[in-house]
């Protein structure tokens, strides 16, 4: 077999968290292109089931949608045993769900600051520990989560101090479950991206007029695009990547390299 051919996900079973657009839709896509059944995972409902359909029907592959709120442990563990209920098994875990909050560290209340950490970094770990519970029993599994270039460095001009440092933690926390879980089958990594061009940021009323300067700074000049962060969730999903755990993949165009 090829090595294209050993990088198809066929059968595979994963759910993608945030997967109703976004970064989340994107590489949900390409699971869905490569052979996976998927669980779209989201807050919006609705728009998880377009997701879910579009994929199914452009694939010829099983794609459900499931309503979980990632900071809400009964809501995780309800959608993984919806996933194990209607697949069987679970495979790959891709731990996106993420938000952004622009606000001066000084004018933060313990509010905000709570929520962007419930969701980018204890929602992080509840999916993977509701998910790897799963895998350490099948003996098998691919965790993903999503990190940020933010991890590695401070965004400028915005004040987001608990984004970055909520990002940070996804990092040190992907290294902490590789480890725990090493021995036992399941691989735990991250993807770091840099800029992106989601609803995220090209739709934030305070993200927005940054672009430019960010385009100003990015060494290739420009955002990245979700397709941009495909393959390398594929190749985290499959079955060439099985010396590959713990390990932070960014994929920014160089921008953090200076
Ligand atoms: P989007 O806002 O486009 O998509 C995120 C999705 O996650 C939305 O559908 C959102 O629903 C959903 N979501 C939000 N909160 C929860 C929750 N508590 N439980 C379940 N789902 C939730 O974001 P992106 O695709 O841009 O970002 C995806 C991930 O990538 C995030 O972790 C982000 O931090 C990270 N990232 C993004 C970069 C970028 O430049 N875009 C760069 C680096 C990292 P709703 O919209 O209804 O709230």
């Amino acid at each position: 077999m090829g090595i294209i051919e050993k990088m198809r996900l066929d059968g595979k079973k994963i759910f993608v968290t945030g997967g109703a657009r976004g970064i989340g839709k994107s590489v949900a896509t390409a699971f869905a292109e490569a052979g996976a059944d998927l669980a779209i995972v989201d807050v919006d409902i609705a728009e998880a089931e377009k997701t879910a359909a579009e994929l199914a029907e452009n694939n010829h592959v099983q794609a459900i949608a499931i309503k979980a709120d990632v900071t809400k442990p009964e809501e995780v563990d309800a959608m993984v045993a919806k996933v194990v209920e209607t697949y069987g098994r679970l495979d790959v875990a891709f731990c996106n769900a993420g938000i952004c909050m622009n606000i001066p560290a000084e004018e933060m209340t313990f509010e905000q600051w709570k929520k962007v950490i419930d969701i980018n970094l204890t929602g992080v770990f509840l999916t993977a520990q509701a998910a790897g519970k799963v895998m350490l029993k099948q003996g098998s599994g691919s965790i993903i989560n999503t990190a940020s270039m933010s991890a590695h460095i401070v965004n400028v001009p915005q004040p987001q101090c608990s984004y970055n440092a909520s990002k940070a933690g996804v990092i040190q926390l992907t290294k902490s479950l590789a480890i725990e879980w090493a021995k036992r089958g399941v691989r735990v990594n991250c993807i770091s991206p840099g800029y992106i061009g989601t609803e995220l940021t090209l739709n934030s009323p305070s993200l927005k007029p940054l672009i430019e300067q960010w385009n100003a700074m990015a060494p290739m000049g420009r955002m990245g695009k979700p397709e941009e962060l495909q393959s390398v969730c594929v190749y985290l999903a499959g079955d060439t990547s099985t010396f590959t755990t713990g390990s932070d993949f960014v994929v920014d165009g160089a921008f953090t390299c200076f």
